[in-house]
């Protein structure tokens, strides 16, 4: 019996022995691995930190890892690869604090994808907005859960994204996208894939709320108020109530998050404020007592200025407008030339959003970057614009959410500046004094984000300095 036993323990023991043997050097050599961190230097360039008025004349960036180590004059770093910038200019990474990635058709065009179209079209516009510059996105209103969650942890390429997942609305409301002939409380598909949730009273607003952050949302989108792009809501409809208004901030308090409103009238704007929300969209047509009122409660003011100005000004509406939506977009853009003015005046914290949804629009998510200049008779200078897309969005993101529920709590965003998180752009010449220049492509000569980059026209591919730090497998554009 004994012998028998050995004999069969044998296999087991080599197998045993065979398995530590060949795991253990591994895992010290993965470790030693870790220990080594990559080192990126960026040199022969000019820095934009995001917040000062000035750019630093040859400057060098070293990156540690997804970090940015150090930001000064000469720096040593040996081991590191060195990207020479060629004389350009490095800034942020552009945030576009107002995106539709799901909404592709529209709202209520999008009833004619199902979801898994809208999911890959939605794939595409992340991986394009991230090499258009864009490191980080607000994604508001339409379900980005699932795609939050498979760009941040690295399964598909895209910006880093903040997610609301569906907007909250009352019936008939901005988040009302069924057809006409529907049943109170009927689902339609854009419910059913939850890019939207029509919700009416205090405890559905709870409950819709709640299923938000348990699913990964960071904030909440509540349409206080009518839209432009929506079938059933005059533009001045004041619904939802005050008391559920009170309730999404009660839940969004609870949970760490924030809520972010879409209005666009002094009724919608202030009923909000009553409530406690801290974050705003839209708002042309809004009075400058209450422009006032906002800066005095320190709330953040998110703006559209290329879709209110042009896509709704200068007649370039999607081919699914309504006459009725034309008439509402009509009114917007001619608000879109009032307030700049009082944004400026007044001193209120203003980021840049495009509003984009609908099919290869994606391009236009750069040129709102550039709208804050192009209004007339605008206040705002190059700089300003550069600002509102970097450093004000960034801590805008980071003042809002607890850090239990900000996703990259660990960093700042929006700067480049010593301990922020390594997104970096290298523009051939300076977006703060001309923001025109980011809308040739070419122009940007490379994305980096999170340490990896993503485009790099400084050098062939094959040289060493290409891809210093790849990117995750996977992406298919070349721009
Ligand atoms: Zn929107």
């Amino acid at each position: 019996m004994q012998v028998k036993r050995s004999r069969l323990l044998a296999p087991f023991v080599a197998i045993v022995f065979a398995i530590t043997a060949g795991v253990t050097p591994t895992l010290a050599e993965e470790k030693a691995k870790k220990k080594a961190p990559t080192l990126v230097l960026i040199t022969n360039v000019d820095v934009w930190n995001g917040t000062s008025d000035k750019v630093q004349k040859g400057v060098d960036v070293l990156v540690e890892d997804n970090k940015i180590k150090n930001v000064a004059k000469g720096i040593k770093a040996s081991g590191a690869t060195v990207i020479d910038g060629k004389g350009g200019t490095v800034t942020p990474g552009l945030i576009d604090m107002h995106q539709h990635l799901t909404l592709n058709g529209g709202t209520d065009a999008g009833n004619n994808w199902d979801a898994y179209v809208q999911g890959a079209h939605a794939s595409r516009a992340a991986e394009y907005l991230l090499k258009s510059g864009f490191t980080t996105i607000r994604d508001i209103a339409g379900n980005s859960l699932g795609i939050k969650r498979a760009v941040n942890s690295g399964v598909l390429p895209g910006p880093r994204i903040y997610s609301s997942g569906p907007a909250l609305g009352p019936t008939g409301g901005h988040s009302d996208w069924g057809s006409w002939v529907a049943a109170p409380g009927e689902e339609n598909y854009q419910m059913k894939v939850q890019n939207t949730f029509v919700v009416n009273g205090v405890d559905e607003m709870l409950r819709a709320g709640r299923w938000i952050f348990r699913n990964g949302g960071d904030f909440l989108k509540v349409m206080s108020g009518g839209g432009v792009a929506s079938t059933f809501d005059p533009i001045d409809l004041n619904s939802p109530s005050l008391d559920e208004m009170k309730a999404a901030v009660q839940v969004a308090n609870e949970y760490g998050g924030y809520v972010a409103i879409h209005g666009y009238t002094d009724a919608a704007y202030n009923k909000s404020l009553d409530a406690g929300v801290k974050s705003f969209e839209h708002g042309f047509l809004i009075s400058e007592k209450t422009v006032k009122r906002m800066k005095k409660e320190g709330v953040w003011w998110s703006w559209q200025p290329y879709g209110s100005y042009n896509t709704f000004g200068m007649g370039n509406f999607p081919d699914w407008f309504t006459a009725d939506m034309r008439a509402k977009g009509a009114l917007v853009a001619k608000g879109a030339v009032q307030v700049p003015k009082w944004m400026k005046k007044h001193g209120v914290k203003i980021v840049n959003g495009s509003d984009m949804f609908g099919w290869d629009n994606w391009h236009n998510a750069l040129v709102n970057v550039t709208y804050p200049v192009e209004i007339p008779d605008s206040p705002f200078t190059s700089l300003d614009t550069m600002k509102m897309s970097t450093s004000s969005a960034g801590q805008m993101l980071q003042e809002l959410s607890a850090p239990s529920r900000n996703p990259f709590k660990d960093a700042k965003l929006g700067v480049v500046k010593k301990g922020a998180w390594a997104d970096v752009l290298i523009w051939n010449g300076d977006p703060t004094r001309d923001i025109k220049l980011i809308l040739k492509k070419d122009n940007l000569k490379m994305v980096m984000k999170d340490g990896k980059v993503y485009k790099n026209l400084l050098v062939a591919p094959t040289h060493e300095s290409y891809r210093p730090a790849a990117a995750p497998s996977g992406h298919s554009f070349s721009m």
